[in-house]
C-alpha cells in the first residue's frame, strides 16, 4: 500500500485515482481484496477512504457456506453439525457439505491490510468522506483530508436514517 504522496497531483491539488472505495469495512475491504486478485485490474489505482483505524474487534461475522473461500485461513471457528434442543425433542444433525463459519472483524481487517501492504496499486487514507458526487465525469469525494477524484466510486457508508 502506498502513502497518498504517490497520487498524481494536478495543479489544483486534487488527487486522482481510477477507483475510490469509500468505507473500509466488510464491503469495502472485500472489494479491495478481490480487485487486488484480479489480473485484469492490475493497472488500476485504488484509494481506500476510511475514517477509523480498524484496529478493534468491533464485530464478528458468522455465515453458511458449502465451498472454500478466500478468507478461510482466518476462520476462527466452524461448526459441522447443528443441535436442535427443546423440552420434548433433541437431535444433532450433520451439516453434510455445509459449514457454519465465524470470522472476527479484527482478523479480517488485518488480513486484508496485510494482503494489500506491498501492492502499490492501493492507497489508504484515514479520512471521513463528507460529500460524494459527480463533477466533470468523475466521482468526487470531499473528505477531512482533502478532495479526491476517480473514474468510479464504490460507496459503502452506512445509510443515514
Ligand atoms: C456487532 C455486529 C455483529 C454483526 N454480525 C454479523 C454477522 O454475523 N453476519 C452478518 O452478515 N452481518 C453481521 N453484522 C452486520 C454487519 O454490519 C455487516 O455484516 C457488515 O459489516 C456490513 O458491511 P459494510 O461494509 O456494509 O459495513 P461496515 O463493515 O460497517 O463498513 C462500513 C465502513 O464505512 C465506514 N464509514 C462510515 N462513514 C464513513 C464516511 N463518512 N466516510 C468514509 N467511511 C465511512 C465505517 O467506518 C466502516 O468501516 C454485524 C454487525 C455488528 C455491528
Amino acid at each position: 500500500m502506498q502513502s497518498d504522496k504517490s497520487a498524481r497531483i494536478r495543479g489544483s491539488g486534487i488527487r486522482e485515482y481510477d477507483y475510490l472505495i469509500v468505507g473500509g469495512g466488510a464491503a469495502g475491504l472485500s472489494l479491495a481484496y478481490h480487485i487486488s486478485r484480479e489480473p485484469r485490474l492490475a493497472g488500476k489505482r485504488v484509494l481506500l477512504l476510511e475514517p477509523e483505524a480498524k484496529d478493534q474487534n468491533d464485530r464478528t461475522w458468522s455465515f453458511w457456506t458449502n465451498a472454500p473461500m478466500p478468507f478461510d485461513e482466518i476462520v476462527a471457528h466452524e461448526w459441522q453439525q447443528l443441535a436442535f434442543r427443546s423440552p420434548e425433542f433433541e437431535q444433532v444433525f450433520p451439516l453434510s457439505n455445509y459449514r457454519y463459519k465465524m470470522i472476527r472483524g479484527l482478523d479480517f481487517y488485518r488480513f486484508v491490510r496485510a494482503a494489500l501492504a506491498d501492492n502499490p496499486q492501493f492507497t489508504w487514507v484515514q479520512a471521513k468522506v463528507k460529500t460524494l458526487d459527480n463533477v466533470a465525469h468523475r466521482a468526487r469525494a470531499r473528505t477531512t483530508m482533502g478532495e479526491f477524484r476517480a473514474q468510479y466510486a464504490f460507496d459503502s457508508r452506512p445509510p443515514i436514517w
